[in-house]
């Protein structure tokens, strides 16, 4: 209280003079920190105890959870600052914001995703050695499996979930093609492109880097052969069934493995049935619906390229071509068109592109898939069969169920979920990745 009174009784004299005081301190200041920029100019920088000039990624306070949790992702927010001038690719240091070790990761400037890691392990050496050894591990699993036994077809990498982001690899035969999606992947494209050939020993191993999550990590695209030649036809047989694979042109890698089991489980469904079969792509689900002795299989897509190919690989397969018919249509008008005409099925599969490729476009892809299911259950007899997917990484498995619960109250029918299903097992789910549980499939029985 004493203090303020004297502070307050004094205060005109201490501004008058204290104006020049301001001034003289202030200049004093300036030539202060110029002489400490100096100074520091001369010196190596230090952020959170480390020197500026040593590449490394620094996270915000509070940000290191989620890689504690052995996430793979840096986001670009979680980033306080990046030591160093590195390039695209450059393996750098993830530090919390006291210094402290966090991970080995990609660094890319250009993409919301800052980084991506390799390893965890302060130890680790990312090198041709560390890629051999992930390689190694991966194609152990799918040994593991066993999948061989009936399909010359499966995912060998599977990107996150197999300790490598942004990597994908799949094989066809004795035709490997590869997705590279991220500057860190791209970085070691070759050293992987080497190790693949000297473990797999294909005839060709074929780069599929031209889809469109390259463009947000602001990688040019590139579609080509990397090593050998690419045979004229390439074929995976599944389940005993053969299917013609356009590595070059077709989608994804030029065939949806994820499906494989889930195809399986249509056949099992499809016996007498006359099925519906919407987004079919090369024939995919139609192919084991007939083997399985569906009395009529009506499949839609809107690629004629695609169709053309189920044609083929219907006639490969010596399947009854009668019992099948295919559509080249915009699926959202055909089944309207299909309503309208009074049709009804036993079976009906949907199996959509990706609508959300993240979590930014799930309301608009809600309604997608909220049309799709809502007309499917109206074209459904009572007791059939609706068999329906989505692969968007942005719908959870919640998510998808709530808007199939929604679809079929509209609709006006009782259902029940009979299988819920998922990728095949050659598309593992790192735990700490939940995103790589991207593909989400519900069977559901509807009431009689
Ligand atoms: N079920 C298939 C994979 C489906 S992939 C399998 O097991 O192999 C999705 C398919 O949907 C692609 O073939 C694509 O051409 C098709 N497609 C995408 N949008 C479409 C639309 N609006 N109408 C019809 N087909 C569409």
């Amino acid at each position: 209280m004493s203090t303020r009174k004297t502070k307050s009784t004094s205060a005109p004299h201490r501004q008058s003079q204290g104006n020049s005081d301001f001034r003289n301190r202030k200049k004093h200041r300036e030539k202060s920190l110029g002489d400490l920029k100096n100074i520091r100019r001369s010196m190596p920088q230090l952020h959170a105890g480390v020197p500026t000039s040593q590449p490394a990624i620094i996270l915000k306070e509070g940000r290191e959870k989620s890689l504690l949790r052995r996430h793979p992702w840096i986001f670009s927010g979680a980033v306080e600052c990046v030591n160093g001038a590195p390039a695209n690719g450059d393996t750098l240091p993830v530090r919390g914001a006291q210094g402290e070790f966090l991970a080995w990761a990609a660094y890319n400037s250009g993409s919301q995703i800052t980084a991506r890691v390799w390893s965890w392990l302060e130890t680790e050496k990312i090198d041709a050695d560390f890629f051999r050894k992930k390689i190694i591990c991966a194609l152990a699993t799918r040994k593991d499996l066993q999948l061989a036994q009936h399909s010359s077809g499966m995912r060998l990498i599977h990107g996150e979930s197999d300790g490598l982001p942004g990597l994908i690899a799949d094989q066809y035969g004795d035709v490997l093609v590869m997705q590279v999606g991220s500057a860190g992947a791209e970085r070691w494209r070759d050293t992987c492109a080497d190790i693949l050939q000297d473990l797999c020993n294909p005839a060709c191993i074929y780069e599929r880097s031209d889809s469109d999550s390259r463009t947000l990590e602001g990688l040019e695209l590139r579609n080509g052969v990397l090593r050998g030649i690419l045979p004229d036809n390439v074929e995976v047989l599944e389940h005993g069934l053969r299917f013609m694979v356009n590595v070059a042109a077709g989608q994804k890698t030029g065939f949806y493995l994820d499906q494989r089991d889930n195809r399986a489980l249509t056949e099992k469904l499809a016996r007498d049935k006359d099925v519906l079969n919407c987004f079919c792509y090369t024939g995919g689900f139609s192919l084991y619906a007939l083997r399985g002795g569906a009395k009529s299989v009506l499949s839609i897509d809107a690629s004629g390229e695609a169709l053309r190919l189920a044609e083929e690989n219907l006639a490969r397969n010596s399947l009854d071509a009668a019992r099948a018919e295919w559509q080249e249509a915009d699926v959202f008008q055909a089944l309207r068109k299909l309503r309208d005409q009074g049709r009804s099925f036993d079976l009906i599969i949907l199996d959509p592109p990706k609508f959300a490729p993240t979590a930014a476009f799930a309301e608009k892809a809600a309604r997608g898939y909220k049309d799709i299911n809502l007309l499917g259950f109206k074209l459904l007899r009572p007791g059939g069969i609706l068999a329906t997917y989505s692969c968007s990484g942005g719908i959870s498995e919640e998510l998808f169920q709530k808007i199939i619960a929604g679809a079929a109250l509209d609709a006006g029918v009782d259902a029940q979920i009979i299988y819920h299903l998922h990728a095949s097992a050659d598309h593992p789910v790192l735990l700490s990745f939940p995103e790589g549980a991207y593909l989400k499939g519900l069977v559901l029985r509807a009431g009689l």
